[in-house]
């Protein structure tokens, strides 16, 4: 198998001296020999095959960088048995290959010791913030957090349904700064304001969806979704009229030495009580009930909303509400998935019902737990992010194809 690979490298390598083409350099990478983590490896060659620029990506990436040095020299070479000399020698090949020069001890070759591995090193979180998303995707997958908050290993360039969020969000950003009481205003000019800002807003990202025809998609299902938004939003005031005191307001905090920040989508004072609502807005897949949602904070799968929670608490406000927004399907009207901040312990109900409550004491246990998360983050302790065990969590993960060991769905499994 060894021969076989290294004669298949060899060759890549030989046809990079003759002609330097970005798919010859592919092959390389795709082989063990390169000297690249094969990981590593493996995910720039996917990635080079479906964008281009392999060349200009090893020229950027510091972790390739003595194999684009191998390749800068290897392609100034003019006498192949000069160059395929150079390639056994800096690749370390084994030179009694059929094909490789004649070997100087006549074919045969000494077995060396194995290399001993290098300790395993703690790594530790060198970001001097953390925020609510970072520690939801430790939770829901070490690995993931490892590739991006340790390593930044792929760039996520973004989707279509991450674009139409940042597109949702600013328009409604925008209306609420004009519009901050909903119910003194008139319903028919809400709507068409909110529908030119829909359309600016994604006017903006135009070229960040993929193609036309996606782009028109995404902003006719905007527009629907608004006019669901609109309504939901003036029978909210005519229930109880309240102000919108901010949107995308810095959520900062200091918890226990540790720093946090976020964004808190939309900010709504009651204008009786002058409690405040937290609004979060989703486009994506939510809990479909406020007793699921509030289990998802009992497990300690998501922090967001407690940490708003106690970001806004700090600052002096009263937080009664809790809400999660879904803004992700233009068919439904926009039913809010709501828990109302009680004092007491309250048992989690099986209702499938969109309000509920949450007890003090589970925003503190989640508080704590983040502390706690913070801690292990930073202690230099771990040695290995693992892997989730939950399929799903792969599903739109921008670090799949560089992610070897990542969970398969069961009935995908004997097709590995
Ligand atoms: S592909 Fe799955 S296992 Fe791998 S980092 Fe992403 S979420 Fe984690």
């Amino acid at each position: 198998m060894q021969s076989a690979e290294q004669r298949a490298f060899l060759a890549a390598a030989l046809a990079w001296t003759r002609r330097p083409e970005e798919r010859h350099a592919a092959r390389m990478l795709h082989s063990p020999f390169s000297g690249v983590p094969q990981e590593l490896g493996a995910a720039h060659a996917a990635l080079a095959a479906r964008e281009g620029r392999l060349l200009d990506r090893i020229a950027e990436e510091r972790l390739l960088a003595p194999f684009g040095t191998a390749l800068a020299e290897l392609s100034k070479f003019t006498d192949e048995s000069a160059a395929r000399q150079e390639i056994l020698r800096r690749f370390q090949l084994d030179d009694t290959l059929p094909g490789a020069s004649a070997a100087p001890h006549g074919g045969r070759f000494a077995l060396c010791e194995p290399a001993t591995p290098e300790p395993r090193k703690g790594m530790r979180a060198t970001r001097p913030r953390f925020s609510a998303s970072q520690l939801n995707a430790y939770v829901e997958c070490p690995r993931k957090w490892f590739y991006r908050y340790l390593c930044g290993a792929v760039e996520d360039k973004g989707s279509s349904a991450s674009f139409y969020g940042t597109a949702f969000h600013a328009a409604l950003e925008n209306l609420h700064s004009e519009f901050p009481r909903p119910g003194d205003a008139d319903p028919a000019q809400l709507s068409l304001k909110l529908e030119g800002l829909i359309n600016s807003a994604f006017d903006r990202h135009r070229n960040d969806f993929g193609t036309p025809v996606e782009y028109e998609l995404q902003r006719r299902r905007a527009q629907r979704t608004a006019k669901k938004y609109v309504e939901w939003l003036l029978a909210e005031a005519k229930r109880a009229s309240f102000t919108v005191v901010g949107c995308e307001l810095s959520a900062e905090l200091e918890m226990e030495g540790y720093e946090f920040i976020g964004y808190i989508d939309r900010l709504d004072r009651d204008d009786k009580t002058g409690a405040v609502a937290v609004i979060d807005y989703k486009t994506g897949t939510i809990a479909t009930s406020a007793a699921e949602y509030r289990e998802k904070i009992r497990q300690f799968k998501d922090f967001q909303l407690p940490f708003y929670y106690w970001a806004r608490t700090a600052q002096g406000d009263r937080v009664w509400k809790l809400a999660l927004l879904p803004l992700k399907d233009a068919l439904l009207d926009v039913a809010p998935i709501v828990l109302e901040v009680v004092p007491v312990p309250s048992q989690i109900g099986r209702s499938a019902s969109a309000t509920g409550v949450i007890p003090l004491s589970e925003l503190e246990r989640a508080r704590e737990r983040m502390i706690e998360l913070c801690a292990e983050l930073t202690s230099g302790e771990t040695t290995a992010f693992g892997v989730t065990a939950d399929p799903s969590a792969c599903t739109y993960c921008a670090y799949k194809i560089a992610c070897a060991h990542r969970p398969y769905p069961e009935d995908q499994r004997f097709g590995r």
